[in-house]
């Protein structure tokens, strides 16, 4: 059965005692808590470790927004994924968006990522998704397959089980723009479709897909009761721990 999840991105937000603060806050509301999903949390890279130290993994996993892709070595300024792990983190955010976009990370660097990450018994949430335009003329099956593709189908079917797809159109992040219940259901329902053509049924309907972009507590339980949305990728929304807690309790 594949998991429910709900997955926080505070990419470059909150100094280090902000950050500690929300983590903490976060563990608080949990503790007493039976969510119907696994939470995650994702923060920056100087927030690891201490961030670890103050929540309690089983119930609350965490994850690196990024990690380097080579092994170790003459790369200034880079994370490798087994300094990740090093921390206590047990996942990572791959080919975000905003990586794709802004760092210039293809399915080539992407695909190394989740090798190293795999190695290093980190969890991929593996994002997916098609800018504005693709949306438009109709091509954003193709894309976000090839992106797929492209950077996971060397994978064996047991690696490959142990990825986590975040399905994020790009139009939707950050814009306070969401995609329909209807749309975000087309899409992961195909997406989940090119997974049993590659690797079988159960493969594909083991994985966890989740939905990314302006998903709010106002939002979350209509796209959550689609039965191919597994769960959310939370930007904004995960920077204050009563509406994060309000995505999660949407399940
Ligand atoms: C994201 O960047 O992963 C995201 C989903 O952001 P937001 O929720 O802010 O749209």
């Amino acid at each position: 059965m594949r998991k429910k999840i709900v997955a926080g991105n505070w990419k470059m937000n909150t100094t280090l005692g902000e950050g500690v603060g929300l983590a903490k806050d976060v563990n608080e509301a949990l503790k007493n808590a039976t969510p119907k999903c696994d939470v995650i949390i994702c923060v920056p890279f100087t927030h690891l470790a201490p961030v670890n130290d103050v929540i309690d993994q089983n119930k609350l996993g965490l994850g690196a927004e990024n990690c380097a892709d080579h092994v170790k070595g003459a790369y200034t300024g880079e994370i490798s994924a087994e300094m990740v792990a090093s921390t206590g983190a047990k996942y990572v955010i791959l080919g975000h968006s905003e990586r794709r976009q802004y760092y210039g990370e293809t399915s080539e660097t992407l695909k190394e990522k989740v090798n190293l990450a795999l190695a290093n018994n980190l969890t991929p949430i593996f994002c997916i998704g098609e800018v504005l335009e693709e949306r438009e003329n109709g091509t954003y099956h193709d894309v976000v397959k090839n992106q797929i593709v492209e950077a996971l189908f060397d994978l064996s079917a047991e690696d490959f089980g142990k990825i986590i797809l975040a399905y994020e159109p790009v139009w939707a992040i950050g814009t306070g723009k969401t995609a329909t219940d209807d749309q975000a259901e087309e899409i992961h329902a195909y997406i989940r479709g090119v997974i049993a053509d590659k690797y079988g049924k159960e493969v594909a309907d083991n994985t966890s897909i989740l939905y990314g972009g302006s998903c709010k507590p106002s939002n979350a339980a209509q796209l959550f009761a689609k039965p191919n949305v597994d769960g959310g990728l939370i930007g904004g929304a995960a920077l204050d721990a009563q509406s994060f807690m309000g995505i999660v309790n949407a399940f």
